[in-house]
């Protein structure tokens, strides 16, 4: 609980709008910044204020820092395609990179301390050591992944210049849903492999590329870190509370449960939970995909309170697929 409140960009997106639940159950006062490009009011919960804007109009967010008595920054806003970031790499520099540093610049300028940032495990790369820790090379092979190192390194040097701190929470594969129902994933032309998983559980598609089945991992196909998003979003509330405490450091935490996943072992959990046979397509690697990504999680265990309550793929699955149906019934389909 703080007195001062908390502005979060892309509140109104997915991991945004999980965050803002989080914040104001813990008791905390919440104006979102969103533009709502890719975002949906219905997703920002009603006790939160919306502001609709750029988090680059400097003159908006200041103002709202102002009036909302801001003490803390969580920046979610951003682009997060990764093939797009290759095919259009300055919509990324200046979405995530030129727009963040618009937004650090504002909260300096409003005496805002604190500024917890969604990174991503992007910033590795190709990792040769998995589970990858934070100290691993950063070697991102995407815009997207640079686009995002560029904001931690801005962070870095703000930090260590002004009275300011933060934390950069590297995310692996975010997946799941409120198990409240309150939000979801409700973005269009969805990528990642839960969410097209249930899309085609509810029958939105009729089949599931499986992308490369010769990486070297047990049975071939790529093995990710699933982390249900209501757990991340508890790790940025208490993020928030170690920054609030101790004013003089800053942080970079993996957020990951350190157990990874193949393609066929998540298609394997949908087709138990939804008690249907998905087909799978096997098709080629998908460029730029690394083979296994998987959390060292061990500093986030040993800096923050933070212990994963939902660490369960089955678990993950159904609160997802639970979203899905009600995402569908919400616009009539
Ligand atoms: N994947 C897949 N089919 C899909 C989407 C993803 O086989 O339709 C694979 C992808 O190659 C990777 C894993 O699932 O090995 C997770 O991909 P996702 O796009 O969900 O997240 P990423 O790890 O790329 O951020």
């Amino acid at each position: 609980m703080s007195d001062g409140a908390v502005l979060v960009t892309g509140g109104a997106g997915y991991i945004g709008s999980h965050a803002v639940l989080a914040l104001l159950d813990a008791g905390h006062r919440v104006v979102v910044v969103d533009n709502l490009s890719t975002g949906f009011p219905f997703l920002v919960d009603p006790r939160a204020t919306l502001v609709q804007g750029e988090i680059e109009d400097e003159a908006l967010v200041r103002g709202a820092m102002r009036d909302h008595g801001v003490i803390a920054v969580m920046h979610f806003a951003g682009s997060i395609i990764v093939p797009e970031s290759v095919t259009d790499p300055l919509k990324y520099y200046r979405n995530n990179t030129v727009a963040s540093r618009s937004l650090i610049g504002s909260a300096v300028a409003s005496g805002v301390r604190h500024f917890i940032f969604s990174s991503t495990a992007a910033t590795y790369g190709m990792p040769e050591i998995v589970p990858v820790s934070e100290d691993s090379p950063k070697l991102p092979i995407n815009p997207y992944g640079t686009s995002k190192l560029m904001t931690e390194l801005m962070l870095r040097d703000v930090a260590a210049a002004h009275d300011f701190n933060y934390c950069a929470l590297r995310y692996f594969n975010v997946a799941g849903a409120d198990p409240q129902g309150r939000t979801g994933q409700s973005t269009a032309g969805a990528t990642h492999l839960i969410k097209i998983a249930v899309e085609a559980a509810i029958g939105k598609r009729d089949h599931v590329t499986v992308f490369g089945t010769d990486y070297d991992t047990a049975d071939g196909t790529g093995v990710r870190d699933y982390i249900h998003v209501s757990d991340l979003a508890a790790a940025h509330v208490d993020a928030l509370g170690l920054l609030i405490a101790r004013p003089g450091e800053s942080h970079t935490l993996n957020c990951g449960y350190g157990r990874g996943y193949s393609v066929n072992e998540v298609l394997d959990a949908v087709d138990r939970v939804t008690n249907l046979k998905i087909e799978r397509r096997y098709a080629e690697r998908r460029l730029g995909d690394a083979g296994e990504l998987v959390a060292d999680n061990r500093r986030i265990l040993e800096t923050l309170p933070w212990r994963p309550k939902r660490d369960d793929l089955d678990g993950i699955v159904k609160d997802a697929l639970a979203w899905e149906r009600k995402l569908a019934e919400i616009r009539g389909e």
